[in-house]
Parts: C-alpha cells; structure tokens; sequence
C-alpha cells in the first residue's frame, strides 16, 4: 500500500504523490499568445521550420505554424495533437489545440490556444530572381559548322529535365533567360542562378555528346565577405553527329555511339570498327549526314552484290556488299559521295 505524502491518500502515488496532487497545479505545454507566420508576397511560399513551403489554405499553415511553436515539457510524451485553425481576418487566424500526453503513466490533456499573424515577406529565391542574379552560363556551341535547330532544340529539351531534376532539392535554382543564338555559328545559351549546377550540366552534356567543356570564371562582387563568381561554361560540341559519315585518316567511317571520351567509328568498305579518342576525332571530317543517307530498293541479290534502285532517278546500279553486310527488308542504306555508291555495313 502507497498513500500520498501531501493528503494522505491511499492509492497509486506518482513521485509520492496522488494523481490529483500530482497533478494540481502543473501545466506541461505553452504556446505563444502570437506566432508570426512569413509569406513571400511574389511568390505566395510561407516560410515554415526553416523551408518555403506552396500551400494552398491560410488555416493549414496557421496549424502547422503553431504546431512548430508549441512547447512541451520534457516529463510529458505528446500521444495525439490536433489543430483548428479559424480566419479572424485576412492578416490573423485563431488556432485552437488539444495535446494528449502522457506523465509518467498519466493521460494529461491541455489544451492551448494561439493567433497566427500573416506577415509579408520576399523570400530569397523571389529576390534572386527580381535582381537578374546569376551565376553561371552555359554556352553550346558546334565546331566548325552552325549547330542544326533540331539538335539545339534537343540539347535545350535536356538541359530543361536536368534542371528540373535539380530544383526538387534546390528551391533557389532557377533560369535567368535562355538565348537562342541567330549568329552564324548558332547554338544556346542558358543563364542559371547556380554555377555549381551549370558544371554538373555541362559535364554531363559532354557525356552524351563528346563534347569538351571549357571553363572561365570572373569574379563580380565581394558581398558582406563573400565573393560572388560568373563562370561561364562552354559546351563544343563536335561537327559531327551519331549516324553521319566523316572521313578518318583518309577512309570514310560511319559514326556511332558518341561517348565522354571517344566516338565509334565502322569503316564503309572494310566494315571494320574502332574506338577513337575524341582529341583524336578533331581530325575527322564531315562528307555526309545522316539525312543524305539513302534508301534504295534491292532488284536482286547475290552472294556479293546486290542490285538497287535508286529512289528518286530509279537509276539501277550494282553495290559490292561490305564484309558482314546483313540485309534488313526490302531496301538498303546507301551514301553517295561524289560519283561513288557506298553500301552501309551497318542496316540497322
Ligand atoms: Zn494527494
Ligand atoms: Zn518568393
């Protein structure tokens, strides 16, 4: 048997006391009489727990703004809370709340009540972004020719989903402008907030394309101790494409898988293929795109030739088949370089 040091009481005691003296007097949570709540008034984000958060009702955020002002003693072990939050006028919502806990082994219930005062704010992404801040440029430009729409508008296209991937964990990236170049040259360039995420992107684009980044950074501004650097990233990508025909060491190869350090190359006559270093490819010259490849219709087939129909001056004329040379229904892949028929020995 147990009494109450305090009354007297018999019964379970907690810290030598009875449930109603142990209890009497003793209050396990508190709220501030206000809690100040930041909205960007550009954006429409609210600032809460550190983050700026896209929410749709004022009464959601007046609860969880309070929840995260609630204090809880270190005795207590909160089981349940719930939240109203109720529009007193645009700026104030009343929020009213309940606590369940528990005291050593003891249900406790409070309950609290608070103002959620809306404040207007600009959060720093909306201050970036109105002072055309930036702080990195990527340039993608072709070597020696003018870059092709499609492959601008396919390049753009990807830079866009990376980008996209990237401001799911960084709230303050985003793209100043993206310039479409209508000089001689061509290309893109886009203007991004981060310069670290510009790196990654221009990398990565060298991997898909062979191309070779260059970097130049320019410092700008010392702000409160901090330096502020332009880098600007050029992406060169190489003249030729996947499926193009270019001359390599005097022989005419068809190009395929482009790749961070070197491009495949299948030789037209011998059907050989190689592995060449992408410094090495500098010296590649392009005589035919993937475009100028034709279709021709096969007449008749031996076991070394074949003879095709040309499609637009159903001109007929025989082709040495290349070594491995494989046909794929009805028509063939030829290129024509000056007077000369090349069957290609890849059909796929
Ligand atoms: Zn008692
Ligand atoms: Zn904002």
């Amino acid at each position: 048997m147990s009494f109450c040091v305090k009354c007297g009481a018999d019964g379970p005691t907690y810290r030598s006391l009875c449930e109603s003296c142990f209890l009497e007097g003793k209050v396990f949570t508190s709220l501030p009489d206000h809690v100040d709540v930041f909205q960007c008034g550009h954006c429409g984000d609210y600032l809460l727990d550190g983050k700026w958060l896209d929410i749709e009702a004022r009464e959601e955020v007046s609860e969880k703004a309070t929840e995260l002002a609630l204090q809880i003693s270190k005795d207590a072990t909160p089981v349940n809370v719930s939240l109203h939050g109720e529009k007193i006028d645009e700026a104030n919502y009343h929020v009213g709340m309940t606590i369940a806990m528990t005291v050593e082994g003891l249900e406790v219930n409070e309950a609290r009540t608070t103002i959620a005062r809306f404040k207007n704010t600009s959060c720093p992404r909306c201050n970036k972004l109105m002072g055309n801040y930036y702080e990195g440029t990527l340039q993608v430009r072709t070597r020696d020719r003018k870059m092709p729409e499609d492959q601008r508008e396919e390049i753009l296209d990807r830079i866009l989903k990376m980008i996209a991937e990237h401001t799911k964990d960084n709230r303050e990236l985003f793209i100043s402008k993206v310039n479409r170049l209508n000089t001689k040259e061509g290309g893109l360039d886009v203007i991004l907030s981060s310069s670290t995420v510009g790196k990654h992107i221009a990398h990565q684009l060298a991997d898909q394309y062979a191309a070779e980044v260059k970097e130049t950074a320019k410092l700008v501004t010392q702000k409160q101790g901090k330096d502020l650097y332009r880098v600007t990233f050029l992406v060169r990508l190489p003249a030729y494409r996947f499926g193009d025909i270019v001359r390599y060491e005097d022989k005419l190869h068809l190009v395929g898988a482009l790749r961070a350090n070197s491009t495949k190359l299948t030789n037209l006559k011998t059907s050989q293929g190689l592995m060449v270093s992408n410094s090495d490819m500098i010296s590649a010259k392009v005589v035919g795109r993937k475009e100028d490849i034709i279709e021709a219709v096969i007449v008749t087939e031996t076991d070394r030739e074949v003879q095709v129909m040309h499609p637009t001056s159903f001109k007929v004329f025989d082709l040495k088949k290349p070594p491995k040379f494989e046909r794929k229904g009805d028509t063939v892949k030829v290129f024509q370089l000056d007077e000369e028929y090349y069957l290609l020995p890849l059909q796929g």
